[in-house]
């Protein structure tokens, strides 16, 4: 019963309740449509805070229900047992359902402190009196609601100004949404109580203000999409430009790798073709000196006026010539040749025409020495040596014999004057069994060439062959 109470006419009365029946009409008619667009959103979306908001939505329309009787007239007549505490219950509901609600929809529970705790407490009473109304309603008073509500209503206006202070955008459609509701609901009061006009605005003021709620409430839901869709899109740009530049970079490091790899491959051809040169150039003063080796070697081991084999070379060969001898089994024989009177010829024609009658006995003798093995030297001055492997005493002299005549025969020409030479040689054989050494042989030779030099000259004298204790005995 709503006090005070005035007498009314009957015509006055019907207007009264057309009135009230349009603004009941009106209310339930724009909160189904809400629901509804509520609900078509919860199945999008799949979010929760939208199935907590119709649950209010609902909860709010079972109170207007039963408090204005419309519930008990058209849906559920008869009065079924329960619905004494229909009241009580669906105002537990008005009072729980917004507060989880708002825990969902404006994620309290991440700011947490005190505004955290508190919504936390309230949301444990707020059960704790569905609970009671539902299980034991003739004990629910005990939890003194009616004393609860007024500083809740408070405190959540409190949590969401709070919420909107610290940067929580839809924090500020529910501010506005709460503040218009308990302004409604303390002017309908205060027209109750009579401190205001009790008309048909202050008397429905609580439903005006619960209507003008839960628009401004569906438009926070709305900006939220909203405010969603731009973060979204935001994140999409960021992903989008952050792959960009990733791509970007991975170009960049491709380039810069591609273009270390050119480096590496150019350093590495020059590098390559420098080696080539230089390794042409080690090459080529590799040969030159391979040639200059020979040269020298050339050079040391030759005479340079008859370019027959020097003594270092004949000496060296002798030795070998003689280990080789022992070796095979076989003899080795050396001639000994020496220019007879040559000191006369250099007094009588001078000493260039001395050396050209050298070269050109040497020739002579090095036309004679062609088999393998067979080395003419000059020994010295005007001497020859011959060494003649595997060949025997006889052989030897015959081959003495034939240069002799060679050298005898040599048309020598000198400022028109005829020239003639002679030569004599000593010829000494190394038997294989003798134990005499190189030396030895060679002063057999060199004795036998002065038996040479003084039974005549010009002639062949051969030395006996080495005796076993390298004795020599002339034949
Ligand atoms: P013999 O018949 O006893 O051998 O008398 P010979 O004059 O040939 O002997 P000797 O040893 O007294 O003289 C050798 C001469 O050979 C002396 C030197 O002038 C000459 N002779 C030595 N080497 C060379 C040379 O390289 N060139 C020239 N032109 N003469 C040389
Ligand atoms: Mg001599
Ligand atoms: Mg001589």
């Amino acid at each position: 019963m709503v006090l005070p109470l005035e007498l009314v006419d009957e015509t006055s009365f019907i207007e009264g309740k057309v009135l009230d029946t349009a603004l009941f009409s009106l209310f339930f008619g724009g909160m189904i449509v809400i629901v509804l667009y509520n609900l078509s959103l919860l199945i999008f979306t799949r979010d929760l805070s939208y199935l907590l908001y119709v649950l209010y939505l609902l909860s709010a329309m079972f109170y207007v229900g039963t408090m204005s009787g419309f519930g008990q007239l058209v849906l559920w007549p008869g009065a079924p047992p329960f619905s004494a505490r229909f009241y009580t219950l669906s105002a537990t509901l008005c009072f729980l359902t917004p507060l989880l609600f708002v825990v969902r929809f404006l994620q309290v529970r991440q700011y947490g402190g005190w505004v955290w705790h508190i919504t936390w407490v309230l949301g444990c009473y707020w059960i704790t009196v569905l609970m009671a109304v539902l299980l034991i309603p003739e004990h629910a008073h005990w939890l003194f609601m009616e004393y609860v509500a007024l500083p809740y209503c408070l405190i959540s206006l409190a949590v969401t100004l709070t919420l909107w202070a610290r940067g929580n955008v839809s924090a500020r459609l529910f501010s506005i949404a709460w503040i218009t509701l308990l302004g409604f609901t303390v002017i309908h009061l205060l027209a109750l109580w009579g401190y205001m006009p009790l008309n048909r605005l202050t008397l429905h003021g609580q439903l005006i203000g619960m209507f003008i709620e839960f628009v401004l409430l569906s438009m926070a839901l709305a900006e939220r999409i909203n405010l969603e869709r731009d973060q979204r899109i935001a994140a999409q740009q960021l992903a989008l430009e952050t792959s960009r530049s990733l791509a970007d970079e991975r170009e960049q490091h491709l380039q810069a790798k591609q273009q270390a790899l050119l480096i590496q491959q150019r350093a590495n051809e020059e590098l390559e073709t420098r080696v080539v040169a230089r390794t042409k150039a080690l090459e080529e003063v590799r040969h030159g000196l391979e040639l200059a080796n020979a040269e020298l070697l050339r050079l040391s081991s030759t005479d340079p006026l008859t370019h027959l084999a020097n003594r270092r070379q004949f000496d060296q060969l002798l030795e070998d010539e003689v280990r080789r001898g022992r070796r095979n089994g076989t003899p080795l024989t050396v001639l000994l040749g020496d220019i007879d009177h040559f000191k006369r010829v250099n007094d009588s024609y001078g000493h260039p025409f001395g050396d050209e009658c050298l070269r050109r006995v040497a020739a002579v003798l090095q036309q004679h020495c062609q088999r393998a093995g067979d080395l003419a030297a000059r020994y010295g001055g005007e001497e020859f040596v011959i060494t003649l492997p595997a060949t025997g005493g006889p052989q030897a002299v015959l081959l003495a014999e034939r240069m002799r005549q060679d050298v005898e025969r040599l048309e020598l020409d000198c400022d028109g004057e005829r020239v003639s030479l002679t030569i004599s040689f000593g010829v000494a054989t190394l038997d294989p069994q003798a134990a005499a050494a190189p030396l030895e042989l060679l002063s057999a030779a060199d004795r036998a060439l002065y038996e040479a030099k003084r039974s005549g000259r010009n002639c062949v004298v051969e030395a006996a062959d080495l005796g076993p204790d390298g004795a020599t005995v002339f034949a």
